[in-house]
C-alpha cells in the first residue's frame, strides 16, 4: 500500500515555534526521507473560516504567510504538494456525506473541540461549521487516502474521529477509505509546546507565540521575559523544572552540541537541569542560553523567508499548481465514494439497464 502524508495548518496567523516542533520540522524530515509516495500539505482556510466567518480578510492575508513559513522551513514544492483547502470542492461533498455517519453527542465529546469552544467563549452560540470541523478534517485526510498525519497532540482526537468515520463508512458501503494514523513528535516537550506566558499551548489565537519570522531582537525580548519558576527568586534558591517554560523549550530545541558552542561549562541538558534544581543557577543565564539556541535555529528560516518574500507571485503559482494536483486526487477518491454510496447514477450502466427491465 502507498504511504501518503496529509497535514496542514489554519491560516489564522504566521506560524510559530510550536508548529515547528509539533509538526513542521518532522514534515520536512519525512518529505526528504524518500519513504513516502506523496506528501500533501494543506493550508486550511475553510477550517479557519469556521471561527473567523466575519474576518475573511484575516484568513486571506495569512494564506501566503503560512506558505512562506512552509517553504522557509524547507517544504519543497518539487517534493510536496502545497495547496489551499477551499480550492478543492470535493472536500465539501465528502464532509456532507460523512455527516450522516457521526452523531451530535460524539462531536460533543471531542476533547479538542470542547476546549476550543471554551477558549473562544462561544458558549451556546457555537457556529455549526466550527462544531463539525472534525468531520471536515476527516474529509481532508481521507480525500488523499492519507496513511500518516504528522501533527501535535491536540490533533489526536481528530485523527481518532477520522478513523471511526472510515470504519463506519467501510462497514456500511464496502471497503473504500484508508484508515490514517497520527504521527506525534518523539520528544515529549514537542507534543504541545506551551506559550511564552507558561499557558498550556502556544497558539496563534492566544498571542503567546514566538513566530518563525520574528526578528532576532524580538526573539531575545520574548525569551528574556519568559515564564519560569515563580518561586525561584534568588540565584541560590533551588529551582523547579515543573511547568518551567524555559526548560520545556530547551527540551524541545537544545542539542548536545549547543553546550559546546554557548555554555561549555555544562556537558548537557541533564547537568544544567541538576544545577538549577540544586540552586545556584540564575534564570537569566538559562534564558541567555535558550536565546542562543533559538537564534541559531531560526536564523536560517528567517533568511530563507526574506528571499522567498521577493517573489510573491511565485508563491501563489506554487499554491495554484498544488491545488490543481490535489483536486485531481480528491476527485478520484470522490468517484470511489460515489460508487460505494450508490449515487453514481449516470456512470452505472447496469443500474440503468436493470431499471429499464424492471419497468418492462
Ligand atoms: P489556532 O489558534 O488558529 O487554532 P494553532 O496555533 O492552534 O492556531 P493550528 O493551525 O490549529 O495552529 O495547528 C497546526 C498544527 O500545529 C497542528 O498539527 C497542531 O497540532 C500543531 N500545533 C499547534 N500548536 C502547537 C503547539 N503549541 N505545540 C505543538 N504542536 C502545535
Ligand atoms: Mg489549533
Amino acid at each position: 500500500m502507498s504511504k501518503i502524508i496529509l497535514t496542514g495548518d489554519r491560516p489564522t496567523g504566521k506560524l510559530h515555534v510550536g508548529h515547528y516542533v509539533g509538526s513542521l520540522r518532522r514534515r520536512v524530515e519525512l518529505q526528504d526521507s524518500g519513504e513516502y509516495d506523496k506528501v500533501f500539505i494543506m493550508i486550511a482556510d475553510a477550517q479557519a473560516l469556521t471561527d473567523n466567518a466575519e474576518h475573511p480578510e484575516k484568513v486571506r492575508q495569512n494564506v501566503v504567510e503560512v506558505a512562506l513559513d512552509y517553504m522557509a522551513c524547507g517544504l519543497d514544492p518539487e517534493k510536496s504538494t502545497l495547496f489551499i483547502q477551499s480550492q478543492i470542492p470535493q472536500l465539501c461533498e465528502l464532509s456532507f456525506y460523512y455527516m450522516n455517519l457521526v452523531t451530535v453527542s460524539r462531536l460533543q465529546r471531542n476533547p479538542t473541540v470542547k476546549s476550543e469552544i471554551q477558549m473562544r467563549k462561544f458558549e451556546s452560540s457555537i457556529p455549526v461549521g466550527f462544531f463539525t470541523y472534525p468531520i471536515s478534517q476527516a474529509a481532508d485526510i481521507t480525500a488523499f487516502q492519507a496513511t500518516t498525519v504528522p501533527a501535535g497532540e491536540d490533533q489526536m482526537p481528530m485523527v481518532e474521529q477520522t478513523r471511526e468515520i472510515v470504519h463506519k463508512f467501510n462497514a456500511v458501503y464496502g471497503d473504500t477509505l484508508v484508515e490514517p494514523k497520527i504521527l506525534l513528535p518523539d520528544n515529549q516537550a514537542c507534543l504541545r509546546l506551551p506559550g511564552t506566558d507558561g499557558k498550556a499551548k502556544m497558539s496563534k489565537s492566544l498571542g503567546n507565540c514566538i513566530y518563525l519570522s520574528e526578528e532576532a531582537d524580538e526573539i531575545k525580548k520574548k525569551v528574556m521575559s519568559m515564564f519560569t519558576d515563580p518561586n525561584h527568586l534568588r540565584v541560590e534558591d533551588p529551582g523547579s523544572l515543573e511547568g518551567n517554560t524555559v526548560f520545556t523549550y530547551l527540551d524541545a530545541f537544545c542539542r548536545k552540541e549547543h553546550f559546546g558552542r554557548y555554555l561549555p561549562e555544562y556537558e548537557d541538558l541533564d547537568e544544567l537541569k541538576a544545577h538549577y534544581q540544586r540552586g545556584g543557577l540564575g534564570d537569566v543565564k538559562v534564558k541567555k542560553f535558550l536565546n542562543h539556541v533559538l537564534q541559531e535555529e531560526l536564523e536560517l528560516i528567517r533568511a530563507r523567508r526574506k528571499e522567498l518574500q521577493k517573489d510573491i507571485p511565485y508563491i501563489y503559482e506554487v499554491l495554484r499548481r498544488g491545488s490543481e494536483e490535489a483536486e485531481q486526487v480528491a476527485a478520484q477518491t470522490l468517484d470511489k465514494v460515489r460508487d460505494a454510496m450508490k449515487i453514481n447514477y449516470f456512470s452505472d450502466t447496469e443500474l440503468i439497464q436493470g431499471q429499464a427491465e424492471k419497468f418492462q
